[in-house]
């Protein structure tokens, strides 16, 4: 019998065999693009800064009369944040999205009472 008090935290299981945490290779994050178009100013920071060309600049106008971004590569946003964080008027913001894998194994873990 060994004492647990003092094990380091890497590996927990059974029988001596280490489960090493698996990374997910280069595998590119999903996000999403949300932007409030009347907060618009049209400036086009966040079409210029985003690194993965999601944004274009909409021909329609807001009610202010700019032209506000649209997402028009959605599948290629990381949701990384940049167009927020360089958006001088708040009107645009990003979030990153669960992976859909992790998601499923965790439906297959019914609670138990
Ligand atoms: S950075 Fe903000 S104000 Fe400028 S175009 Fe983008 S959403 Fe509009
Ligand atoms: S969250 Fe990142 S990837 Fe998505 S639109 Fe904004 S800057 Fe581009």
């Amino acid at each position: 019998m060994t004492q647990d008090s003092e094990k380091p935290k890497a590996a927990e299981t059974e029988g001596g065999e280490a489960v090493a945490q698996t990374k997910p290779a280069a595998k590119r994050r999903r996000g999403r693009v949300f932007i409030n178009e009347e907060r618009c100013k049209g400036c086009g920071l966040c079409i210029t800064f985003c690194p993965t060309h999601v944004l274009e600049r909409a021909a329609r106008f807001n009610t202010r009369g700019y032209h506000p971004p649209m997402a028009a590569h959605l599948e290629n946003c990381t949701g990384c944040d940049i167009c927020g964080h360089f958006c001088p008027d708040y009107a645009i913001y990003g979030v990153r999205l669960a992976e859909p894998d992790k998601t499923k194994e965790s439906k297959d873990d019914s609670s138990k009472d």
